[in-house]
């Protein structure tokens, strides 16, 4: 370790700590003078760190060292860019009980849930530090003689990085890693709920040896910093996850520069339960789909389509699990269900708890968590609902909390319906014995990824993650298709015929 590594560590006791920007690798002050405070969610009274709110200028000079970092990490051979990112998951590895600690304590996911987040992290740094030795693309045989035809990715330039907090550490590293393999250097705009986790990855990339203005970080509001890095004429492409509201804005504005745009939006995921299906197997996989991560995950579970003859069944077994579900603060090995991220989004779901009265049955839940410990945090029980309608408000609209419908459907048909019928198509799963109704349940739903016998999320790092419809806009995060959104694709050809050779004319009949 080099004397210029920041850590920005403090215990929840400690003084509180002001964090900085990352521009051109130095940790600055923003300009605007002005900062905000993270709190966590487990407990308000705890403050996280004080964060620099960025502006238009800051961003500017992200911009600008971005710019300049491009030429000489562009032309540095992609292998040995891939080295840096395999040491920036080796020194997460190292780090990775601090980053998932701190991480609980900023976004308030339970402890387990925080390590997997930070292995997501260090799983796609390596995944993509190989990628530097790989990053294939085709070569073809020709039509003509003594030719070559074969095609190779080129990076696109600056890529701004706007990301959500809900995996404040994967979904950064699911961007950054494939743009910066490619050769693309990077503005990043972390969600104002989680900018230390942001600032510790950034410290760690720091010290893994990406080139000053390689990686740079801005903190700030959506408006402040997210809209200056879309509007930027030098920023060719952008990265953002969010919801679909903000992910339309962002459209709309990167439309006008024909910006490359890659969207990872919300989601409405849901699990069929066929009548035939292991139902204890599948309670596991509904309870960790709908209340892990306190519903608050893009593939969060928040639909159960069951087949008639089995919902009394399954709901009984789900309302004994979901009442003796442990709420309380994730830095807890024994808690199952941490805090909501804030105030708002206790609101929200208390909203949507009004509206699902009116709709269906509260089965349980649908109250503020209270007891021991809990006063102080943004805890929600978890709640059900039964007998509710594919198209009920709560069974079509993105509540981002632990809220899960029980929609009874008469058959297979039905229930495929019932899984299709939203505007959202990130995650489905089904539980049956039946194989032949497998098969047909991974031809039939409409979203970018399917589980069989499993919930709604678990997504492995090596396969193209996104959704169809409203949930994207077609691009992927992870796998190689991930590197789709941060290249650009150059088809060459090399005559070596010493002849003018016309395609598609010459070799031709007649
Ligand atoms: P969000 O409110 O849309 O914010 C996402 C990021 O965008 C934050 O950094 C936010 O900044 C910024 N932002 C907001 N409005 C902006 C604008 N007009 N211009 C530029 N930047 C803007 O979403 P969130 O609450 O953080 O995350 C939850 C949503 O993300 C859910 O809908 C969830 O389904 C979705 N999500 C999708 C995936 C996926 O892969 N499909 C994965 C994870 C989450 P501030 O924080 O400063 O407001």
């Amino acid at each position: 370790m080099t004397e210029t590594i920041a850590r920005s560590d403090a215990g929840p006791t400690g003084d509180i700590p002001t964090r900085r920007l990352f521009i051109a690798g130095e940790w600055v002050d923003t300009v605007s003078g002005r900062t905000f405070e993270s709190r966590n969610p487990a407990d308000s009274r705890d403050v996280v760190g004080h964060f620099q709110a960025g502006s238009a200028a800051d961003v500017g000079m992200a911009v600008k060292a971005a710019e300049m970092a491009f030429p000489a990490w562009r032309a540095t051979p992609a292998p040995k860019r891939g080295e840096i990112l395999y040491r920036t998951g080796q020194l997460m590895a190292e780090h990775k009980e601090r980053l998932a600690r701190a991480l609980t304590r900023e976004m308030g996911k339970v402890i387990a849930e925080a390590r997997g987040d930070v292995q997501e992290g260090i799983d796609i740094a390596f995944l993509m530090g190989g990628e530097g030795r790989r990053m294939f693309g085709d070569t073809v045989p020709s039509e003509l003689p003594d030719k070559w035809a074969m095609s190779i990715r080129q990076p696109i330039g600056i890529a701004g990085i706007i990301t959500p907090w809900n995996f404040p550490i994967a979904i950064p590293c699911w961007k950054m890693m494939p743009a910066l393999v490619a050769g693309n250097t990077v503005v990043f705009k972390p969600a104002s709920d989680t900018p230390h986790c942001a600032t510790l990855l950034v410290e760690l990339m720091a010290e893994a040896g990406f080139p000053p203005g390689t990686v740079n970080l801005v903190t700030g509001s959506g408006s402040d910093v997210g809209d200056p890095i879309v509007d930027s004429p030098d920023v060719a492409v952008i990265s953002f996850t969010g919801h679909s509201a903000n992910g339309k804005l962002i459209a709309a504005r990167a439309g006008r520069r024909l910006k490359r745009l890659s969207l990872e939006l919300g989601g409405k995921n849901a699990i069929a339960v066929l009548r035939d299906a292991d139902l204890d197997l599948a309670v596991e996989g509904i309870l960790w789909s709908a209340f892990g991560t306190t519903g608050q995950r893009c593939t969060a579970c928040s639909r159960v389509v069951v087949e008639e003859p089995v919902v009394d069944a399954l709901l009984t077994r789900l309302e004994a699990r979901a009442r003796a579900l442990r709420i309380g603060d994730g830095q807890e090995e024994a808690t199952e269900v941490g805090p909501l991220i804030n105030e708002p989004a206790v609101e929200k779901v208390e909203s949507y708890i009004e509206i699902g009265r009116a709709e269906a049955e509260l089965v349980t839940g649908g109250r503020r968590a209270t007891g021991e410990g809990l006063s102080d945090g943004h805890y929600f029980e978890p709640t059900i609902f039964t007998g509710v309608h594919p198209m009920d408000r709560i069974g079509q609209e993105e509540i981002f909390g632990p809220v899960l419908s029980v929609i009874p459907v008469a058959d297979y048909e039905a229930a495929v319906t019932a899984v299709n019928q939203v505007r959202y198509g990130l995650s489905a799963s089904i539980y049956t014995r039946d194989v032949n109704a497998a098969f047909r349940a991974m031809r039939d739903f409409e979203t970018g990824i399917v589980y069989v016998n499993a919930g709604t999320t678990g997504a492995e790092t090596h396969l193209p993650f996104g959704g169809w419809k409203e949930t994207g806009n077609g691009h992927r995060e992870a796998g190689h298709a991930a590197l789709d959104t941060y290249t650009e694709w150059k088809s060459i050809y090399v005559d070596f015929s010493g002849r003018l050779q016309k395609a598609q004319i010459d070799n031709q009949p007649g």
